[in-house]
Formats: structure tokens, sequence, C-alpha cells
């Protein structure tokens, strides 16, 4: 973990295997939908472009997907990181490093979308529990508009 001004901040020791399993649980299934979205979109003929940066006078970010003609944002969420109101229970482990940690996420999130779409982007936000059919038409919807 990395502080504005370089200074190196300890990761903390995970306190329990539940806290470990959380975290690490998380981020391989975000990986997961993020692709099997991909693939989908592709089958449903959609071209898009990944890992593509968009630089606005407020916001620099890099969505999962992105269709730049479209001015469409798609971003997958993973229900730890990003609190979903489902299954985003914060760890009891080490409250004073995940309570700051998750709540700069959400602020974080807010951010991006209010900046992205005063530059006329449509933001879509993927929870990563979202079966992938309705997450798929969600986008396709937004690109009919
Ligand atoms: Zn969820």
């Amino acid at each position: 973990v990395t502080l504005a001004g370089g200074r190196r901040v300890p990761y903390p020791e995970p306190t329990s295997a539940a806290a470990t399993r959380i975290g690490k649980g998380n981020r391989r299934v975000g990986t997961v939908i993020e692709v099997q979205l991909r693939s989908e979109l592709h089958r449903r003929g959609c071209r898009f472009r990944k890992d593509y940066p968009i630089v606005g006078a407020d916001v620099r970010v890099r969505p999962d997907i992105v269709f730049t003609a479209a001015r469409v944002a798609v971003f997958v969420d993973g229900c730890f990181w990003h609190c979903c109101p489902e299954h985003g229970r914060q760890p009891t482990a080490n409250p004073g490093y995940w309570g700051p940690k998750l709540a700069a996420n959400i602020e974080r999130d807010r951010r991006v979308n209010t900046a992205l779409t005063a530059e006329r982007w449509t933001v879509i936000r993927i929870w990563e529990h979202e079966p992938i059919e309705e997450a798929a038409g969600r986008v396709v919807l937004a690109l009919r508009r």
C-alpha cells in the first residue's frame, strides 16, 4: 500500500483465515465475471475496447469495458471492494484498515461517475454477483440509447 508522497504502509497481517479468503476470493471472482461479460458482449456483436484510458478534465480512469463511439463506460465492481448492498459486509478483522479503505473506494466510484457523466459518458456499473445475461442486457440497452 502506497500513500500519497510515496510512503509505504505495510499490509496488515490477516488476523483470520476468513478475512484472507474474502480478499482473495473477491479478486478472483471479479476477474472471472469480467471475462465472461466480455465474451457475452462479443457474442452479441458488441465491439469494445478494454483497458482504454479515459482522460477527462476531472478524471483519469480505465473502465473494464469501453465503447468509445457510443461513449459508454462499463465497470465491473467486486462485491467486497465496492461494498455491494447484498454481499459487501465489512470484515470484522482490522476495521481500522478496511473501513477507510472501502470508504475511499466508494468515494472514488462516486467521483468517477460524476466526472464521466459530466463529460457525456454513460456509466454502467455491474456487480460481480449479477447474472451475465442480465449484465450484458443492461450494456446493450445503454448502447441503443
Ligand atoms: Zn454482491
